[in-house]
């Protein structure tokens, strides 16, 4: 028996447990944290976390392979580390790792798994409190304890109760980057298992909710065995959550999200799509539809419902099922609902009436009003943004680096912007000349590209914008921000925005909530929205929908409101380096999720319509 062999001396090496790679990885994290904390110097801490990596990513069983003497070569993994992967492989403990704990408490490691919380901060609280749990930091902050303690502002404490708190709910979420990434990469190493007919992501991922918690992996597959072995035995894998019986599993990522596969057969897609991606107020109303025509519906199929209002039995019994969703939705006599509209807002009597909305989509954009630069808190240069814009086949891209008024993201003074205005006119000079020699690349528009000339211009904090008239006037489209003073009560935010809205020369109100998502979370604007929306309708202010995946603002019921009281959009990508102007996807489904057609989106008309729009403002005044 293994508990009577664990109380009596010594363990015999062959009845240590085999750590998994999941596990080893785990004590090399915690290795790396425990270091942190202690302050150690950033390069130590960091191969740790890297070999951890590593190793949780590697196909080979390490330390089964230790074991058996042969030591695989890890990338990251030096003499050091190596050493004690050999000690946890056959005494599954570790010295090192024990005199650590006697210097630095392990629990130290929970605190530190709080979202936004760095290792300084933690050290701060052991040594300049005395808090070592989870437990005991709760209590501090209750107590009021950490309002008068040295190194920590109220800023800071706020964010330290926002992190507990979501921490304890475990509502940490995922941004949809972040979800893409996961659901890509794991698509990926099972793209090639036997039998595979499709892998499709399914749930809020599929539905483009704005962030995240669990993900769905839809398989269709003739065997589903092999894929469940493969999908538990995944490399970062940190735990197998339940494997069913041999149709589903669900796994717990190495410091990641729980992921559910689902399997089904070939030529069965329909039912389990909608099944696996519609809300559950969407799926009941569906349930409901099929019940009425005498069907019972689940993600196997629609099953034939007997007199007694149960599904038939023996000679009577009868499965339907379809290939595709929109055989579904037809079998109901509805049209099929994309899915981002899946929630129950309207869109099963829009499906059954013929009024779905046409969504804008990605390729209805022509240009991208909102991007930075290295010359404020960008990382490329203005050639590289506007290459990488050119090269997505837009007709334009609006460089709008911050205002002076934004120091933290060292805002243009005017001198710069003069500077800035040279560059882009000769970088335009080179594009006309290459789209007349032929030269352009080959995805560059009919109407060519330009790089338009504009500004985040900050609305300050007294209501006051950020740059004189005559320096206004000479952008082509001015994109208008608030970031500071976000605390003020409702009328005077609102007083603020509604100034920006009215000015001759703001185009565009960026990103107008002021919301965060994910770890740096950060609640929408107090502002009295159906005012904004009244205003930016009558000026023809655009209101934009910014498609950081951080951001996504406006949040699409605020949106669908918008477009209701007559506003115009636009949709941006809002990109301080140049892969994330291809975020822009996120704010299109934004849109989407917020049935916004191409016509209201002002970045879909073309460039010259967009100019002559934003150059009569004045007239439109009121
Ligand atoms: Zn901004
Ligand atoms: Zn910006």
């Amino acid at each position: 028996m293994a508990v009577d062999g664990r109380a009596g001396g010594p363990q015999p090496p062959n009845e240590v447990p085999l750590l998994t790679n999941g596990e080893l990885a785990l004590v090399f994290h915690e290795i790396g944290d425990l270091l942190e904390i202690k302050g150690e110097l950033v390069f130590k801490t960091v191969a740790y976390h890297r070999a951890a990596d590593a190793i949780a990513h590697s196909p080979v069983e390490i330390a089964r392979a230790y074991r058996a003497g042969t030591q695989p070569r890890i990338p990251g993994v030096g003499k050091a580390i190596s050493d004690k992967i050999a000690e946890l492989a056959t005494t599954g403990r570790l010295a090192f790792l024990d005199r650590l704990h006697a210097e630095v408490p392990g629990s130290l490691v929970e605190v530190l798994a709080i979202p936004g919380l760095g290792p300084k901060t933690v050290k701060l609280l052991w040594e300049g409190l005395g808090i070592t749990t989870l437990d005991g930091l709760r209590t501090a902050l209750d107590s009021g304890a950490l309002r008068d303690a040295k190194g920590i502002t109220e800023k800071g404490e706020q964010a330290i109760r926002f992190g507990l708190d979501a921490l304890e709910q475990r509502s940490v979420r995922m941004t949809l980057g972040d979800a893409e990434r996961i659901v890509g990469s794991i698509i990926e190493l099972l793209g090639d298992t036997p039998g595979v007919v499709a892998l499709t992501p399914a749930g809020s991922f599929r539905r483009r909710r704005e962030t995240i918690g669990d993900l769905d992996i839809l398989a269709e597959t003739s065997d589903p065995g092999a894929l469940i072995e493969r999908f538990t035995a995944l490399p970062p894998v940190e735990h197998v959550v339940g494997a069913g019986p041999q149709k589903k599993a669900s796994i717990r990522l190495l410091r990641g999200p729980q992921v559910d596969l689902m399997t089904f057969p070939p030529g069965d897609a329909g039912t389990y799509l909608v099944h696996f991606t519609g809300s559950k107020d969407h799926n009941v109303r569906l349930r409901g539809i099929a019940r009425d025509r005498g069907w019972s519906l689940s993600e196997k199929g629609f099953l034939r419902l007997g007199d007694d209002g149960e599904p038939a039995a023996g000679a009577a019994a009868e499965l339907r099922t379809f290939a595709t969703e929109a055989e579904v939705y037809a079998f109901l006599g509805l049209a099929e609902v994309p899915p981002e509209l899946r929630e129950d807002r309207g869109e099963v009597e829009a499906a059954r009436d013929g009024r779905l909305p046409h969504l804008i989509v990605e390729a209805d954009l022509r240009g991208d009003c909102h991007a930075h630069s290295s010359w404020s808190d960008g990382v490329h240069s203005i050639e590289q943004m506007a290459e990488t814009a050119r090269a997505r086949g837009y007709a334009y891209l609006v460089l709008t680096d911050h205002s002076h008024g934004l120091a933290i993201a060292r805002g243009l003074t005017p001198e710069r912007v003069l500077a800035q205005r040279e560059i882009v006119r000769d970088l335009n000079r080179r594009f006309a000349s290459e789209e007349d020699a032929g030269t352009a690349p080959v995805a560059t528009p009919a109407e060519g590209f330009r790089l338009l000339h504009g500004c985040e211009l900050e609305i300050r904090a007294d209501g006051a914008l950020d740059f004189d008239d005559e320096i206004l006037t000479a952008f082509d489209v001015v994109v208008a921000a608030l970031h500071q003073g976000r605390r003020q009560p409702r009328a005077q935010l609102t007083e603020r925005v509604l100034g920006a809205i009215r000015s001759p020369h703001v185009d565009v109100i960026a990103h107008p909530a002021g919301r965060m998502l994910g770890e740096r979370a950060r609640d929408d604007l107090d502002l009295a929205w159906d005012e904004i929306f009244a205003a930016a309708a009558a000026n023809g202010t655009l209101l934009e929908i910014d498609g950081s995946d951080h951001r996504l603002d406006l949040a699409p019921e605020r949106a669908r409101r918008a477009v209701e009281a007559g506003c115009l959009l636009t949709i941006d990508s809002d990109a301080h380096r140049t892969e994330e102007l291809a975020g822009i996807r996120w704010g299109v489904a934004q849109a989407r999720r917020a049935w916004v057609e191409p016509a209201v989106v002002a970045n879909t008309w073309p460039r010259d319509a967009l100019l002559a729009w934003v150059a009569t403002k004045p007239g439109r005044l009121r």
